[in-house]
């Protein structure tokens, strides 16, 4: 069965409730389409007005965290389960700013994908690579070493249903894109490291994004790749011009 792409926004800490509200209220019927699957990952604020907006659409509603607790002492935070509880079907899982602001380590990202799974949350999982490691080729074993933790204790069927978004951080925010042949080489061999450790099945199934300065200018040529199921954009997102991203055909 062919994999149905995926154009995820994530919109970082940006638009109030009310702004959120107003542009999605614009947006709406621009990006309602079911040729490929529209996530919005909006702030934990505006989770419910960004839902109430889009209810009766196609368009999806996500989270740019959780914790890995369902309760208890962690000020501040937001569980699975509450988020599982409004609705919300997906959340964006150790972002590179998280990674970098925040210190969430691999093993974090395992156990926060590990608590979506089992309350029933899609994590798009993000890894990437810095420019530093890039030009020293270490991309491929930067990446297969947070990929093979990011997916520790999961099963083929898990792998089904994760999404995993190839962000390599010198393109993200930057403006400057990785070209469509690198972007797909290094979601090629997610792929196959999947496969080798998942069954050709779960790879197959599962769903790679390409995240890192996408446009309307460049979505085609990403989207195009064999490897790439769609995408995780952030600063596009919040622009009227993400309607060409999601129709990118
Ligand atoms: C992101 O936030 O995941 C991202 C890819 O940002 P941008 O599209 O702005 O580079």
């Amino acid at each position: 069965m062919p994999r149905k792409k995926i154009i995820a926004g994530n919109w970082k800490m940006n638009l109030t409730p009310k702004k959120a509200e107003e542009f999605v209220t614009d947006m709406k019927a621009k990006l309602d389409t079911d040729k490929v699957e529209v996530v919005l990952c909006v702030p934990y604020v505006s989770l419910h007005a960004v839902q109430s907006v889009l209810k009766g659409s196609n368009i999806k509603v996500g989270a740019q965290n959780m914790h890995y607790m369902d309760k208890g002492a962690y000020t501040g935070e937001i569980s699975g389960e509450m988020l599982a509880d409004m609705g919300i079907p997906y959340a964006i899982i150790g972002h590179s700013e998280r990674r970098e602001y925040f210190a969430e380590s691999d093993t974090q990202v395992n156990i926060k994908s590990l608590k979506a799974l089992k309350t029933g949350i899609t994590p798009i999982i993000c890894i990437g690579e810095t420019l530093k490691q890039r030009m020293s080729e270490r991309t491929f074993c930067v990446i297969s070493k947070q990929l093979s933790i990011a997916v520790d204790g999961m099963t083929a069927d898990d792998i089904a249903k994760i999404v995993i978004a190839y962000e390599p951080i010198w393109a993200i925010g930057t403006g400057k894109v990785a070209t469509p042949e690198q972007a797909e080489e290094v979601c090629a061999a997610i792929r196959k490291q999947i496969g080798e450790k998942f069954g050709q099945g779960a790879a197959d199934a599962v769903r790679i994004l390409y995240g890192g300065s996408v446009t309307a200018d460049n979505a085609n040529t990403l989207f195009k790749m064999p490897n790439i199921d769609g995408g995780l954009v952030g600063g596009a997102s919040l622009q009227p011009t993400f309607e060409k991203v999601v129709h990118f055909e």
